[in-house]
């Protein structure tokens, strides 16, 4: 177990800046996500952190030693693929003895090692399996317990899950996180999927543009989103321009919208918000309620444009003056409302609206 520290990295490819002076601190024994759309620079940064890259400018640390220079095979880390690379013909005990080989470990200690590894991953039933009798579930598990077996110091797993179906993605994500904890590992987890980021993760650090936009918490990435790109890009929701109208005591800011009035929270606590400050909302569909009728603030009256409904949710989406459309969520919905309705009326708490200075 060691913590990573990413020190003011940059990288370029040609005209790309694929980092851009990006500096973290991953705690030991943490399960880390770099979360960010295609192109954002997230395997750039886990190939530097496993050595296959060298940045132009900064330094990578594992615990207080500089790994910057340190070649890959010497960084103690097991790097997990898309695509698993193993070896299709060979034993699935085969295939997870690789590395210990290499290690020129005694043969009776390499079996015992082969045994736990697949034990942990509970595949200890297919060890003289072949890997292309395998599913893709269980091929994925077999390579967790390869790199499990060489008992890296980290483990990056990039884009792990991409080949499985929806399902086996859910079953897998929770088996990873139950692994690296039973095994203390430091894990660096690269995807764009924020369903599976916010299930698994201790912390997730958003990236845009070779950019760390956000790091913390799911809830924190979730409920707290700093900027317009981490609100948009985590979860749906709704934005809405507008300009500050008053600051409270409390902290609590209270924005004009040409939907109403609304009070909220900032997004940043930095933030000194002054009157007529150009300002966007946040509100996740799932933080209205649907209401009798309309309140002075916190509340929006529409046209009910559309329904959606998914049995445990209904989706609505609001239409507004000047064309625009909010989206409301109800969970557990008993009386679903229909499209025509003319007069649509939901609250929100101001708990849950979130102020983003432009
Ligand atoms: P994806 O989710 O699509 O895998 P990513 O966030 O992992 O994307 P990276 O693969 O890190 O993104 O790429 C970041 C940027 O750097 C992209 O613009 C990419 O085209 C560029 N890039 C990455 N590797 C190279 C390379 N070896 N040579 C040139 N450009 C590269």
């Amino acid at each position: 177990m060691v913590s990573i520290t990413i020190d003011n990295v940059s990288k370029r490819f040609g005209k790309t800046l694929a980092l851009d002076n990006i500096s973290l601190h991953i705690e030991a024994g943490e399960l880390f996500f770099l979360l960010g759309s295609s192109g954002c620079g997230k395997t750039t940064l886990l190939r530097h952190i496993a050595g296959f890259y060298a940045p132009d400018k900064g330094k990578i640390l594992f615990g207080k030693d500089d790994v910057t220079n340190t070649p890959p095979h010497k960084r103690n880390t097991a790097m997990m693929f898309q695509s698993y690379a193993l070896w299709p013909h060979m034993s699935v005990a085969k295939n997870v003895a690789f590395g210990l080989e290499e290690q020129r470990m005694q043969k009776q200690e390499i079996r015992n090692n082969v045994s736990e590894a697949l034990h942990t991953v509970k595949m200890a039933e297919c060890s003289e399996r072949k890997i292309n009798e395998l599913s893709g579930g269980q091929q994925q598990r077999v390579a967790l317990a390869r790199a499990l077996i060489v008992r890296p110091r980290c483990l990056l797993l990039d884009e792990p899950l991409s080949n499985l179906d929806a399902k086996l993605r859910l079953e897998m994500r929770s088996e990873i996180r139950r692994i690296c904890k039973e095994f203390g590992l430091t894990a660096i987890y690269v995807t764009h999927d924020q369903k599976e980021a916010l299930s698994i993760a201790d912390r997730i650090a958003v990236l845009d543009s070779g950019t760390v936009s956000q790091v913390g918490t799911p809830q924190e990435i979730y409920r707290s989103p700093r900027s317009k790109s981490v609100a948009g890009f985590i979860g749906e929701t709704n934005f809405v321009p507008g300009t500050v109208k008053a600051s409270n005591a409390d902290g609590r800011v209270e924005v004009t919208t040409r939907h109403g009035s609304f009070i909220g929270r900032k997004a940043s606590p930095a933030w000194e918000p002054v009157i007529a400050d150009s300002v966007t909302l946040s509100i996740r569909p799932e933080a209205f309620t649907v209401s009798e009728s309309n309140s002075e603030t916190n509340s929006i009256t529409g046209k009910l444009a559309s329904l959606t409904y998914l049995g445990e949710i209904a989706q609505y989406g609001i239409a507004m003056e000047g064309d625009t459309l909010l989206q409301v969520a109800e969970l557990n919905p008993s009386i679903l409302h229909h499209p025509g309705e003319v007069e649509f009326h939901a609250s929100v708490d101001p708990d849950d609206v979130v102020i983003i200075n432009n």
